[in-house]
C-alpha cells in the first residue's frame, strides 16, 4: 500500500523550514500532500492562499510525487478523504512540542489510523517562522533568503 502523508498547515508563507521537512518526508513516504488549511481560530491570510499554491507548486515542480491542496475542514478529515494515513509535521522547539502534543492527540481521537509523524528542525532552519517573515515583509525587509522561491 502507498504510504502517503498529508504535511497540514497555515503557510502563511510557506519557508525554507518547511520545505525542508517535505524532503526530508519524502525518504519516509511514497507520496507527500501539502494540505493548506484555513484554520478558523487564526485571522485572515497575510499571503493570498492561491498564491501560495502557485509558489509552492513551483518550488517542486521536479516532484510528481508531492501534491498541494487547500482545505477548510478537520485535519483528520481531509487526510481520510485523500487516503493519507500520516501526519507529517516540524518541531522546532518545547513550543511547537506543547502545541502538537495536544493536537496530534486529538487527530488521532477523530481518525484512529491517523498516525503522526515529526520532523525535528534541520539547526540552520530552526529560527525561520511565517509569522517572522510576514512581520519582515509588511516593512519592506528582505525575506527571499528564508522562502524556496521568489516572490
Ligand atoms: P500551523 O499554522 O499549522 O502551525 P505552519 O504553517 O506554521 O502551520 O507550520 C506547519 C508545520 O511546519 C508545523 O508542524 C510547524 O511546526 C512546522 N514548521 C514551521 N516552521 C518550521 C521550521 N523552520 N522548521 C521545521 N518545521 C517548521
Amino acid at each position: 500500500m502507498k504510504k502517503i502523508a498529508l504535511f497540514p498547515g497555515s503557510f502563511d508563507p510557506f519557508t525554507k523550514g518547511h520545505e525542508d521537512i517535505v524532503l526530508r518526508g519524502l525518504t519516509l513516504f511514497d507520496e507527500i500532500i501539502i494540505g493548506i488549511g484555513y484554520n478558523s481560530g487564526k485571522s485572515k491570510r497575510y499571503f493570498e492562499v492561491d498564491f501560495m499554491v502557485k509558489k509552492i507548486e513551483e518550488t517542486f515542480s521536479d516532484y510528481p510525487n508531492i501534491k498541494v491542496l487547500t482545505f477548510a475542514e478537520l485535519t483528520a478529515a481531509f487526510a481520510k478523504k485523500h487516503n493519507a494515513n500520516y501526519l507529517l509535521r516540524g518541531l522546532r522547539n518545547t513550543t511547537d512540542f506543547e502545541y502538537e502534543n495536544s493536537i496530534s492527540q486529538v487527530n488521532r481521537h477523530l481518525n484512529p489510523e491517523l498516525e503522526s509523524v515529526f520532523l525535528i528542525t534541520t539547526p540552520q532552519f530552526a529560527a525561520i517562522s511565517s509569522s517572522i517573515i510576514r512581520e519582515v515583509h509588511r516593512y519592506d525587509g528582505d525575506v527571499s533568503t528564508f522562502l524556496p522561491y521568489q516572490l
